[in-house]
């Protein structure tokens, strides 16, 4: 369906650094307003788009957005799909309550890349002690507890090597849980797709992910490889098609020393892996899936220069300005925290030595 007016309202559910980036990069894009629904006080969107203070699931906020949106998104994939429901029979929502549910839950994401012929490592079901010894004695010890819901950031996760089971599961808080081998990987990567509503597929090339305890640190792009990158499109188009996809999705991958893509997780939004594409792509990833979304035509992505993008965690550097005017920072006015995405920097380079070199100082300045 092309929804393609002169003046559009688009919900945002979720008010964070993606929502707030979603309106501020997709600027250019004429007749598109935002109104923005979060629960916490002044979240980062709040200083670019009208917010609306509310849970998500308070109907009249809900039924204000049916009366006055032409369609609603999301910055945060936890939204109860009950919502998305709500809102889905009467205004178009992307991306739609199904995928989302598949992805807010890690064993149905991953029987879901596995019927999509997607690889993943070995996992199993874990609902009790139990099952955890079970689990054990088919995966091993080389192994990852992880909720099922609510994890991010390498959170809700327990590695399990020597540890005693019954002390991990309690430590887990003895949540509905997947175990999953650990996976020897090379490096990781992510595909960042954008789907229209006539079903074309649009990508990034690939990015390679640099993560510490589970967090995003840095991004590189492109990761160039274009055997890996077919294959990594084959599989994401098997995965967005089965979710019937409209916006952007992005799905990361290991790769193992075989050269082997390892499906990990998805997430059915715009990522933190695709924040350098504000500066190192000809569409950033948030104007791409405003535009698919809305049902503006997407173009083909074409990049000129290489592109890093550096998280901020925790504190925000006092001395980045001063260091180099050709990193743009990216200050999401989040209070500081530890170990909370607080900001990024973001920087180009048509020379991909220059590029990684001036990684290597800005971490030593910044982790
Ligand atoms: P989230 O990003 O939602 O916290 P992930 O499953 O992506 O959860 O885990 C975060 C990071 O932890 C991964 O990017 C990776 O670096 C590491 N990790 C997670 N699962 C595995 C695994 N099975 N094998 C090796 N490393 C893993
Ligand atoms: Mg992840």
């Amino acid at each position: 369906m092309v929804i393609l007016k002169d003046n559009i309202l688009i919900g945002i559910l979720g008010g964070g650094q993606l929502a707030m980036m979603m309106v501020e990069m997709s600027a250019k894009l004429k007749h598109i307003e935002f109104i923005v629904v979060d629960p916490s006080d002044s979240p980062p969107a709040s200083k670019v788009a009208n917010c609306i203070k509310s849970e998500f699931d308070n109907k009249e906020v809900l039924d204000k957005l049916i009366n006055e949106c032409s369609l609603v998104t999301i910055d945060f994939e936890n939204v109860p799909a009950e919502t998305l429901k709500y809102l889905e029979k009467k205004i178009p929502v992307y991306p739609g309550s199904y995928a989302v549910s598949i992805c807010q839950d890690r064993l149905k994401e991953k029987n879901l890349f596995n019927k999509s012929n997607v690889p993943t490592t070995p996992y199993e079901k874990v609902d009790s002690l139990e099952q955890l010894e079970n689990a054990v004695n088919i995966i091993g010890r080389d192994s990852i507890l992880k909720s099922r819901t609510l994890g991010y950031d390498g959170k809700n996760q327990q590695f399990i090597g020597k540890n005693k089971l019954d002390e991990i599961w309690n430590i887990s808080g003895r949540k509905s849980s997947i175990l999953e081998k650990k996976v020897n990987f090379k490096t990781e990567v992510s595909l960042i797709g954008i789907n229209t509503h006539d079903g074309e597929k649009i990508f990034y090339p690939l990015v390679e992910n640099f993560h510490n305890n589970g967090i995003l640190n840095y991004s590189i792009a492109p990761y160039k490889n274009e055997t890996l990158q077919k294959k990594a499109e084959s599989f994401y188009i098997n995965i967005s098609n089965s979710l019937n996809y409209v916006g952007v999705l992005v799905i990361e991958f290991f790769i193992d020393s075989n050269d082997n893509l390892i499906a990990n997780e998805m997430a059915p939004r715009v990522h933190n892996s695709g924040h350098w594409t504000n500066e190192g792509a000809n569409i950033n990833q948030f104007e791409a899936h405003i535009s698919a979304i809305s049902g503006k035509k997407v173009n083909e992505i074409k990049l000129s220069e290489n592109s890093a993008m550096i998280n901020i965690l925790s504190k925000m550097p006092k001395n980045i300005l001063s260091y180099d005017k050709s990193i743009k920072v990216y200050d999401y006015g989040k209070k500081e925290r530890i170990n909370r995405k607080i900001g990024h920097l973001s920087f180009i380079s048509k020379d991909r030595k220059t590029l990684l070199k001036k990684v290597e100082s800005i971490k030593k300045i910044i982790f």
